[in-house]
C-alpha cells in the first residue's frame, strides 16, 4: 500500500491589521476627553464627577462614527485619545481579537 501523503496543514491567513478592514473596534473604547480638539457638545457625555467622555451608543460605537462606512465623522477635532491610538498597536491587535466576529 502506499504511503499516504503528509497532512498539509493550511492555516486560515489572518487579515492584515488595518482600520480599512476593521470594525473600528477601537471606537467601542471609552474616550475620556482630556485636551479640548472641538468635538461638538452632541458627542460628549459628562459624569457625575464633571469628567467628559465621547457619548456611546448602545451597542458600545461612539455615537460620532459613522455607521454605514465606519468612518469618524469628526476626525479632524477627534480627541486626543483617539489620535494616540496606534493601528497595529498592542492595544489595537487586541480590540480586533475580541470583535473578530465584527469584522467586515
Ligand atoms: S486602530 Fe486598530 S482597532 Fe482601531 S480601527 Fe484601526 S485597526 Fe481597528
Ligand atoms: S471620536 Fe472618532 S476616532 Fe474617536 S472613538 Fe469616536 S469615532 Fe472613533
Amino acid at each position: 500500500m502506499p504511503e499516504q501523503p503528509p497532512l498539509i496543514h493550511r492555516q486560515t491567513p489572518s487579515p492584515p491589521v488595518l482600520c480599512s478592514n476593521c470594525a473600528a473596534c477601537c471606537c467601542r473604547l471609552e474616550v475620556m476627553l482630556v485636551t479640548d480638539t472641538g468635538v461638538p457638545a452632541r458627542f460628549i457625555e459628562q459624569d457625575r464627577w464633571g469628567g467628559e467622555t465621547m457619548r456611546r451608543l448602545d451597542d458600545g460605537w461612539c455615537a460620532a462614527l459613522d455607521r454605514d462606512s465606519m468612518r469618524c465623522t469628526i476626525y479632524a477635532n477627534r480627541p486626543l485619545i483617539c489620535r494616540e491610538f496606534e493601528m497595529g498597536s498592542p492595544e489595537c491587535v487586541e480590540e480586533r481579537g475580541d470583535l473578530a466576529q465584527a469584522y467586515r
